[in-house]
């Protein structure tokens, strides 16, 4: 039997939290008898009392009771204890770790409204744009009702309405944005540009798939590049049909890496007709490396999808399309290549920085999420941040059933697909998770032999577009959702489907109607020219009622019947809502009228309608009358719907739950507790139970010899196996992938630190002279530094006068007195090198005046040359780091070959990057010097 974690529920809250939560307890007793505005004064006294004391400390109690107290009048939802517990854990700076369903974007409004008091700003992050909005909209009203402002970057804004944003007392944002802004600032020219205030305290939503799962590669920006020559990778992509595996490459599944074999190299070179594939002019080695990892361990429907004729990557831990992202060093292209898609070009780092480095820039830092025991050891090593584990409000009640091993994939599928007709016929609803695309479209195809319905949730954008609707009903009777990995998703599937997506579908397909309906009749009205003929009429029934002439008459009775049409037409409509709605109260009708008789309605688009109905389920009070006729449509709907919801979810309850299927162990623990966690939410029944096989991947490549031995021995049957060796390889293949990618992720860590001091250096040193409007004294300071570097190393050799003169004549755009240096010759080999610095510091400062006097003369010419000097010195940071960038990158591929040679690859990692360092800002002072001494206005 295979041991789960996940069994912490009858953890008590510990005694170091309850005395606090007591006395949250008490204050909530006192603030409950006050006035919406007596409340709002308490947090006034909050903020000055801060003023005064710059300590948060003496104001967690009260400020959580007060949040506690805003929540109530606002949203109706009162924190529960064990969420003051984990908002106690937030602000110490620690994990909170939650189950699914138990309301962490509740808890993350303590801590937020407590650090806002400090006026430094809060970032609450989330993982996507969706989550980053609802979770504004709907805590933004706690934050308002207790005076806070809060904030919301979405992809697409401005800069200038991201800083209007950062500049809230609370902003939600995710990493992904969060992160681009801080390395975009850090190349910006101008300051008003600059986005993000100084950081101050952040909450982590989802932390672990931020922290450890999206840790594994740094975050880059980058510009394209012209693309090199497209032909090469489509050349390459048909290289690799005449090579073949084992004899000229071998594949590296572990590390998804290709080695080409000595054969295989001669075979590649007889076929391009190039002397080496290592050839610098014209390089085939990592074109060809490329091809072969594209074709053998990048598949599609697994890795990525194509969509609008274009390689978009599936991320593996979400199951999500990550349409900004691609693959680096060609290896997109060689995809793009295999796909026979538009390559499209290469692109070049400007700035870099990986998650590790990014946020622990936070002073206080602190994260949610629902499994982050496992990797207990790397956030604490890694972010210094501890993980406490908060027990659940209702006790658990999830049955973790022991997995099934099938001896392979054939018994495994057909296994599952079997189970879930057998769990189906009781009624209960299923979720089955896959690891990718295609295996999900393929249990499909097996569900539909079984005649079972079912619906699919991965990476397609057609299935995406439906995802929360799909989540929204994947807890009713009979559903079964196939859905690749869950992380991340953000929505809860609650037993008996929500009743609030439901209710609101249903009045967004009674409003569209209305409105489809209504259109035609308006087209009829305007293409009978309606107006005209209703003018017509009353002119005729004014001018006589006896009607002179029989063209008048003739006139009258078209008008009217054209008339009677469309009102007999409206009538039917009215006929047809009320008998569609005629379960409904009185009032329900006589209100969808009025909003269907505004003219404001037709006007609506049917997305906008929708988004009308969302928002409404957002706002805490109406105000506007459309919005109250929406809420009142909206309750009315709930209160018929309510009662049967409540049968239908008592009735799954009562058949175990929700169902959850794994359908292979993932490659961490974690995903698959995810997986786990999305049954048995806030003490509902649910059921757990995961299928393997002996080749499912994890097995097959870390499994070890117990595992060969097992499928060597030659099993017949398709029934399960049950094994406590198997349970062990199991976890402990899963433990050897964790260590794997841990480790992977120390070394991008360790290697980036190093990096991480030179980048803070640059971008402060940047950001200093970016908020100047003159660096004249960096400018001086600079060229000083230059003169004495250059003559520090003249004296380690022996002194050539030309050399020297040939140097800062070339540097200083001015003739250089050798008589007078060589009068500074002592000896042959010794020159006075303080009067030698004095003399071209002199030389220095005259050149500089010099441009300045020339820049003068014109009208403006001083500051356009401030303004220029500025520019230059920010461009040449900018260009130095990204150089610096691209030759550590190259260096760090380098230095791990000198572990062959005993050499430890960090260390020597850490030395030559200190001495490209340096070079590069020798390199950047030389050119800004020189830049600016030699402009001139033509
Ligand atoms: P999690 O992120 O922990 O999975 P959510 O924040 O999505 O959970 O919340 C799950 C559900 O629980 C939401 O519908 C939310 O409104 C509800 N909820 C959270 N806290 C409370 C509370 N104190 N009282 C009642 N309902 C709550």
């Amino acid at each position: 039997m295979i041991k789960i974690p996940f069994k912490n529920e009858s953890i008590r809250i510990p005694k170091r939290y309850k005395s606090l939560i007591d006395e949250i307890n008490q204050f909530e007793k006192l603030f409950q008898e006050l006035t919406d505005t007596e409340l709002r004064s308490k947090i006034f006294e909050l903020n000055n009392e801060y003023q005064k004391h710059q300590d948060l400390n003496n104001l967690i109690t009260r400020s959580f009771a007060l949040t506690r107290e805003a929540s109530v009048r606002t949203l109706g939802l009162r924190h529960f204890n064990v969420q003051l517990m984990a908002g106690l854990v937030l602000n110490n700076g620690k994990i909170a770790e939650m189950k699914t369903g138990e309301g962490k974007t509740l808890v993350a409004t303590l801590p937020a409204s407590l650090n806002a008091l400090s006026k430094k700003g809060v970032h609450v992050v989330t993982v996507n744009d969706y989550l980053a909005n609802r979770d504004q909209v709907s805590m933004g009203q706690i934050f308002r009702f207790l005076g806070f402002n809060t904030g919301i970057i979405q992809s697409g804004m401005t800069p200038i309405e991201r800083k209007k944003n950062y500049n809230s007392d609370i902003t939600y944002v995710t990493n992904y944005e969060l992160t681009f802004d801080y390395l975009r600032d850090n190349i910006e020219f101008n300051p008003q540009n600059i986005v993000l205030p100084a950081f101050n305290y952040c909450i982590v939503d989802e932390v672990d798939s931020i922290l450890i799962d999206e840790a594994q590669t740094p975050i880059i920006l980058a510009e394209a590049n012209a693309i090199e020559s497209p032909e090469k990778y489509v050349f390459a992509s048909e290289i690799t049909r005449y090579l073949e595996i084992d004899t000229h490459y071998k594949i590296d599944e572990k590390n998804k890496n290709v080695i080409i074999t000595e054969l295989g190299v001669e075979q590649v070179e007889k076929i391009t007709q190039t002397e080496t594939l290592f050839d610098r002019e014209n390089p085939w080695m990592s074109f060809i490396t490329n091809a072969l990892r594209a074709e053998t361990l990048f598949f599609k429907d697994i890795n990525y999808i194509i969509q609008d004729n274009r390689i978009v990557i599936v991320d593996e831990f979400t199951g999500r399309i990550m349409p900004d992202r691609s693959w680096g060093e060609g290896l997109h292209q060689a995809i793009e290549a295999k796909e026979k898609v538009p390559i499209h070009p290469k692109s070049t780092t400007v700035a870099s920085i990986t998650y590790q480095n990014f946020f622990l820039m936070y002073p206080k830092l602190s994260g949610m999420t629902g499994t982050g025991k496992t990797s207990e050891v790397e956030f604490d090593k890694i972010y210094r941040l501890r993980v406490e584990t908060i027990p659940t409000n209702k006790p658990i009640q999830r049955k973790d059933l022991p997995d099934l091993v099938y001896k392979d994939q054939f018994s495994k599928w057909n296994a599952i697909a079997k189970f879930c007709n057998n769990i189906s016929s009781t009624g209960q609803p299923i979720l089955i998770g896959t690891t990718t695309v295609e295996k999900s479209e393929m249990l499909a195809q097996l569900l539909s032999e079984y005649q079972l319905s079912y619906q699919i949730l991965n990476a397609k954008p057609e299935n995406v577009r439906r995802e929360s609707e799909i989540i929204a009903q994947a807890g009713q009777t009979n559903s079964i959702t196939v859905a690749t990995n869950m992380a991340g998703r953000g929505t809860d599937i609650i037993l008996g489907g929500n009743i609030n997506f439901l209710i609101q579908k249903e009045l967004y397909n009674i409003l569209v109607f209305a409105k489809t309906e209504l259109t035609k009749i308006q087209l009829k009205k305007n293409s009978d020219n309606f107006s005209k003929i209703v003018n017509l009429l009353n002119k005729l029934e004014f001018e006589n009622q006896f009607f002179q002439s029989e063209i008048k008459l003739f006139e009258y009775f078209k008008a009217r019947s054209i008339i009677q049409q469309n009102q007999s037409k409206y009538q039917k409509l009215i006929q047809t809502l009320q008998s569609l709605t005629k379960c409904y109260s009185q009032k329900f009708f006589s209100v969808l009228l009025s909003v269907i008789n505004d003219e404001k309605f037709l006007k609506l688009s049917d997305i906008n309608i929708l988004r009308i109905l969302q928002e409404n389920d957002r706002i805490a009070i109406p105000t506007l009358s459309y919005q109250c006729a929406i809420r009142f449509m909206l309750n009315d709907l709930k209160s018929y719907f309510q009662k049967p919801h409540n049968q239908e979810s008592q009735i799954i309850k009562n058949f175990g739950g929700l169902c959850v299927i794994g359908t292979e162990r993932n490659e961490s623990r974690r995903v698959d507790d995810q997986l786990r966690g999305r049954c048995g939410r806030q003490g509902d029944p649910g059921l757990s139970r995961f299928f393997v096989s002996l080749d499912d991947n994890l097995l097959r490549l870390f499994g070890g010899d117990k595992i060969q031995n097992f499928m060597g021995n030659d099993l017949l049957d398709n029934s399960p196996i049950e094994s406590s060796v198997l349970s062990k390889s199991l976890t402990n293949a899963q433990k050897k992938v964790e260590e794997r990618a841990y480790q992977q992720r120390k070394t991008l860590f360790e290697y980036d630190a190093i990096l991480n001091r030179q980048r803070n250096i640059i971008y402060f040193e940047r950001k200093i002279l970016l908020n100047k409007s003159s660096i004249e004294s960096d400018i001086l300071g600079y060229g000083e530094q230059l003169i004495c570097n250059f003559l520090t190393n003249q004296q380690n050799k022996t002194f050539n006068i030309l050399e020297i003169s040939k140097f800062f004549e070339y540097l200083l755009h001015r003739k250089i007195d050798l008589k007078l240096l060589e009068r500074l010759k002592e000896d042959p080999n010794e020159m006075n090198i303080e009067e030698l610095k004095i003399y071209f510091f002199q030389e220095f400062w005259l050149s500089y005046e010099a441009q300045l006097d020339i820049f003068s003369i014109f009208g403006e010419g001083l500051d356009i040359f401030r303004s220029f000097e500025k520019q230059i010195a920010l461009s040449g940071y900018n260009l130095m780091w990204q150089d610096h960038l691209e030759k550590t990158s190259l260096l760090r591929d380098a230095v791990q070959w000198r572990s062959y040679g005993q050499k430890n690859p960090l260390t020597e990692y850490n030395r030559e990057v200190s001495i490209m360092f340096q070079k590069q800002q020798e390199i950047f002072v030389y050119l800004t010097i020189f830049i600016i001494l030699n402009v001139s206005i033509v």
